[in-house]
């Protein structure tokens, strides 16, 4: 085994900490994992709030563990973050991703695939080769693909970073902005950094029909993607009712347990193929 000098110290440092030791035990496995081939997506349909069509899916990771079935992201992504894992594990989300949209594409339908990217993702110089590579292999329309980050990882903003997603950018890939509302109240960087995409938190979107600040919170973002010409995109929606009112609030997008939860790239497809709900 060839642990390293970090990981040693680590150990020592921690060792009584039997969280800590779950951590290493997890880290371990996660890297395992990926040489297994343990991993898999999870496609969740993202729905025309105009029209009622399926136009897209947002790629979440799963892991499907031997013993412990299918674990969800929450439980292991910190890990992969801190171990640097995170970025053989995104940059095998991204080819998946791109592969499956083009499968959709070759089977006559035109989705769009949104990936989450992780900090590390994005400050690392080896990016823009990524999601090349993953572009190509798979022949997907660089159009169809989305790349969602977060607030936060827009606050640090280095060099890297704005040129990371400028190149980005100029490949004609969408990026947009992931929990919005939940991070920095500096909102400058949505200019300087010409994101395409507003997702509403759901912690918003989720009682927008009971509480009446989530309602202004909602309307105010939808408004100001607008005046921006930015997508707003509403996830989390859970019922009808919640659908309905962001329709009433002229959301584009929709996404949420009430429209499709995330499944087998079957199940969008399917949903796909049917006429529009609406
Ligand atoms: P996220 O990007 O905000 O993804 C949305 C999460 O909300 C997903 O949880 C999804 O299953 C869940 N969700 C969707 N609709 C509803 C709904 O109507 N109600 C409720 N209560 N939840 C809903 P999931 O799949 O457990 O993912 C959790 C987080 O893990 C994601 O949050 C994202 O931050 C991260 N994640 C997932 N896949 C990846 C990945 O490939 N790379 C990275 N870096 N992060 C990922
Ligand atoms: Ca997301
Ligand atoms: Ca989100
Ligand atoms: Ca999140």
């Amino acid at each position: 085994a060839k642990a390293s000098g970090r990981d040693t110290h680590r150990f020592y440092a921690e060792a009584m900490n039997a969280e800590a030791v779950a951590h290493l035990s997890t880290r371990s496995s996660l890297r395992r994992a990926l040489e297994r081939q343990e991993f898999l997506i999870h496609y969740q349909p993202q729905v025309s709030l105009e029209t009622g069509a399926v136009i897209g899916a947002e790629a979440l990771l799963r892991w499907n563990h031997p013993d412990k079935g299918m674990i969800p992201p929450g439980a292991f992504i910190p890990v992969a973050e801190d171990s640097g894992l995170i970025v053989p594990i995104g940059a095998w989300v991204l080819a998946e991703a791109c592969r499956q949209a083009a499968r959709w594409r070759s089977q006559g339908l035109s989705l769009s695939i949104a990936v989450n990217l992780s900090a590390l993702q994005l400050q690392r110089n080896d990016l823009v080769r990524t999601v090349t590579q993953a572009l190509a292999d798979s022949g997907l329309d660089p159009l169809l693909l989305e790349l969602e980050l977060t607030e936060s990882m827009l606050i640090q903003n280095t060099e890297l970073v704005i040129d990371n997603l400028r190149r980005i950018k100029a490949m004609g890939i969408q990026v947009s902005i992931d929990d919005f509302g939940t991070g920095y109240s500096n909102l400058s960087y949505i200019g300087r950094l010409a994101v395409d995409k507003l997702k509403i938190d759901r912690s918003f979107v989720a009682d927008l029909t009971r509480n009446h600040d989530s309602a202004k919170i909602t309307a105010a973002v939808i408004q100001m993607a607008h005046s921006l010409n930015l997508t707003a995109v509403a996830e989390g929606v859970e019922d009808a009712e919640t659908l309905e009112a962001l329709r009433l609030l002229r959301c584009d997008v929709a996404q949420g347990y009430f429209l499709g939860r995330p499944g087998p790239a079957e199940a969008v497809e399917r949903a796909a193929r049917q006429v529009n709900p609406f």
